[in-house]
């Protein structure tokens, strides 16, 4: 499959690693919008929000459990921020489901 965060798991493309267990993988995004930029996607193939259901949402369920965890590995004590972008109209770019955490400064509270 062509999917670039499918070949981040998969070590074909090199990537900073922040956290990695059997469900989800955690790395430092390329172009950080913040001064600590995550992203935290599942290992199994998901496209976007859209493709959660029943049947894979326990990864989603441990991602969420595992953010907390993350965040404070990354030094952000004083809170962050965690955003997916779903589509189109959310400007969502790699089509596979990530959640990007983001914090180590105030940030902005308009987010259009
Ligand atoms: P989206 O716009 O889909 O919500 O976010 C995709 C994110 O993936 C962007 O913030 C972009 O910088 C990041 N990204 C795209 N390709 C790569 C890559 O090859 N390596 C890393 N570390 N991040 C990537
Ligand atoms: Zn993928």
């Amino acid at each position: 499959m062509d999917c670039i965060f499918c070949k981040i798991i998969a070590g074909e493309i090199p990537s900073k690693k922040a956290y990695e267990d059997e469900y989800m993988l955690a790395f430092h995004d390329i172009n950080p919008q913040a001064p600590v930029h995550i992203l935290v996607i599942p290992k199994a193939h998901i496209p976007s929000v859209d493709g959660v259901n029943a049947d894979n949402s326990t990864v989603v369920a441990k991602i969420f459990e595992t953010i907390p965890k993350i965040a404070k590995e990354a030094g952000l004590t004083n809170g962050y921020r965690v955003i997916t972008n779903c589509g189109d109209d959310a400007c969502q770019t790699v089509k596979h489901l990530h959640f990007h955490i983001m914090g180590g400064k105030k940030l902005p509270e308009n987010m259009g």
